[in-house]
């Protein structure tokens, strides 16, 4: 079997799309920044890596905002099935240079290969369900209300509404999924299939990946006929090039994954703008864990293991780290306890993306011990961007008072909070944020007060599982990845799975319009065999 390349390998390579220039690309044109130097960082060799990268000025936002802008019309006039082949066109680019990717992504990130190889399917994966969401058609939310002219007092006029794309949008990659969620992830799948060009703010964490991708995005685009301004990547330094982003009145929208200090920012910038935007931030949540007493009884030890195991994976990296645990005092707790504590001291030391990111979590577990009590560590590490596990206890009064217990700590921490009874679980379960997901383990006697608890989640989180673990979200039709803020800043949506076309979307009613100028969605005939509700009846005639 071939080896995939290495590192030097690749940045030696330079023609094709896998060469790295330390370029961005703007509207297909291969631009240099002129800002600050930044490599990408290889957290578990400690190196820096080649080539350099510069940010970008306000030059270069307003020029990928103008491409955008101009690519628009010709844009969102394109087909389904031209936007879906073009989605397709993306992804067996991506597919073609996915050895060279795997290794730059893992060289940047300290991720294992197993982990972007993954990725690189889910990636590829979520830009077919795409296209097969544009192709099946329900997207456009086509309704006719027929006239009716001989209604007393007044006559009903010919309505007719579908959704259109929102406009050029504006994307922040995520540091923790450098291919998933990042410049060809789902937030520009979604706004891409939607009919809006989409500028990629790039994160500094993994440059080379972005560049990489944006090639196969930039070649797609070209291949596909499409005006160059459908795709740019910009680097920058959030609080300049990200908010010049924001704030440019040619955006129309904003997808972000990240810190809660970095989303609010957005959402506060985009909503002082004099044409506000929605923004769709996906920030921060702990994705507490009810174990009920039943299930502890009967499977305290197994729980505690599996929840070190979901914990531990990917250094705690996930926006769906489990980083709550809540049960009723009981002998079944202290085994749960006692296994986790094992595991967790078992647990190696293993690299976070960015030193940055390890400092953060090392002083958010500071913040932990200050105010729980400790106990178990993970092994030490060896390097400044080791993640160390940590396990923490507390009661539920002080869980409820304390702001520090209840932050996200990103990284493989979690606190598990005692409760003397069940009413004080639930309290716990009415006194949390939003959440992007909550978790029950319960068995057949438990399922009384499964019952209870249920109503009080679907409050507070945007997805409820019973048995296993948060850390794994599938992309597909039900999924919801999103809930009540901090969780994120607009619960009404998902930025996982086909319902994330939505958020780029807009309705409009056409009132009396001329049969000739008609969208063919809301056209006479149906032309493409939609479903539609006509008189509020769903119908494919
Ligand atoms: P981040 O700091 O929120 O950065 C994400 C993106 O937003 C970057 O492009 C960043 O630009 C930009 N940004 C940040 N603050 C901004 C501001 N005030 N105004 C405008 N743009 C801003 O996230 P990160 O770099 O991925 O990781 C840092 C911390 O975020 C982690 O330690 C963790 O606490 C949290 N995090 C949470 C999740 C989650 O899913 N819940 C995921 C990743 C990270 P710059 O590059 O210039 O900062």
């Amino acid at each position: 079997m071939d080896m995939p390349p290495t590192v030097e390998d690749m940045t030696a390579t330079i023609s094709g799309t896998t060469s790295l220039t330390g370029q961005m690309l703007i509207a297909g044109t291969a631009v240099r920044g002129t800002g600050t130097e930044i490599r990408a960082f290889d957290p578990a060799a400690g190196q820096p890596l080649e080539p350099v990268y510069q940010h970008g000025d306000a030059g270069h936002v307003d020029a990928a905002c103008a491409a955008a802008a101009g690519a628009f019309g010709a844009y969102r006039a394109t087909s389904a099935e031209q936007r879906a082949q073009f989605l397709e066109t993306v992804a067996t680019n991506i597919e073609a240079i996915s050895e060279t990717l795997i290794a730059r992504a893992v060289a940047e990130s300290g991720l294992p290969q197993a982990r972007l190889t993954g990725e690189v399917g889910r990636t590829t994966g979520q830009l077919r369900l795409f296209a097969s969401v544009l192709r099946e058609g329900s997207w456009n939310g086509a309704r006719i209300d027929t006239p009716l002219p001989d209604r007393t007092p007044l006559p009903r006029p010919d309505l007719r509404q579908r959704f259109i794309p929102l406009g050029p949008v504006a994307v922040f990659s995520a540091s923790n999924f450098p291919l998933a969620f990042s410049v060809a992830g789902g937030d520009t799948a979604s706004a891409l299939a939607a009919g809006c060009p989409v500028v990629v703010k790039g994160h500094d964490a993994h440059p080379g990946t972005s560049e990489l991708v944006a090639r196969a995005i930039t070649d797609a685009v070209a291949a596909s006929g499409l005006p160059a301004g459908t795709f740019s990547l910009l680097f920058g330094s959030g609080p300049d090039l990200g908010i010049a982003l924001v704030t440019d009145s040619r955006i129309k929208a904003v997808g972000f994954t990240g810190s809660r200090s970095g989303g609010t920012a957005l959402v506060a910038a985009a909503a002082a703008r004099p044409e506000p935007i929605p923004v769709y931030a996906e920030m921060s949540s702990i994705n507490p864990v009810f174990v009920l007493g039943g299930a502890l009884a009967t499977r305290g030890e197994e729980l505690g293991r599996a929840f070190v195991g979901s914990l531990t994976m990917g250094s705690g990296q996930f926006c769906t780290n489990p980083g709550l645990v809540i049960a009723v005092d009981s002998p079944g707790l202290t085994t749960f306890v006692a296994a986790a504590t094992e595991a967790v001291g078992n647990a190696p030391a293993t690299p976070m993306l960015t030193p940055n990111i390890a400092g953060n979590y090392a002083s958010g577990v500071d913040s932990l011990a200050a105010a729980a009590d400790l106990v178990a560590r993970g092994q030490q590490g060896g390097n400044e961007t080791s993640c160390r596990a940590a396990l923490f206890t507390t009661d539920a009064a002080s869980f409820l008072k304390s702001e520090a217990l209840q932050a996200e700590v990103f990284g493989a921490s979690s606190l598990i909070v005692r409760c003397a009874d069940t009413a004080e679980m639930r309290a716990v379960a009415q006194g949390i944020e939003g959440q992007l997901t909550a978790t029950v383990h319960a068995d057949e006697s438990d399922l009384d007060e499964a019952g209870e608890l249920l109503p009080l989640l679907e409050l507070k989180a945007g997805r409820i599982l019973f048995g296993g673990w948060p850390t794994g979200v599938e992309v597909s039709h039900a999924m919801v990845h999103g809930g009540p803020f901090p969780a994120t800043s607009d619960s009404r949506t998902t930025s996982v799975g086909s319902r994330a076309i939505e958020r780029y979307l807009r309705p409009v009613c056409y009132q009396d319009v001329p049969k000739s100028l008609l969208p063919s969605a809301i056209a006479d005939g149906n032309p493409e065999h939609l479903w539609r509700r006509v008189d509020g009846q769903l119908t494919q005639d």
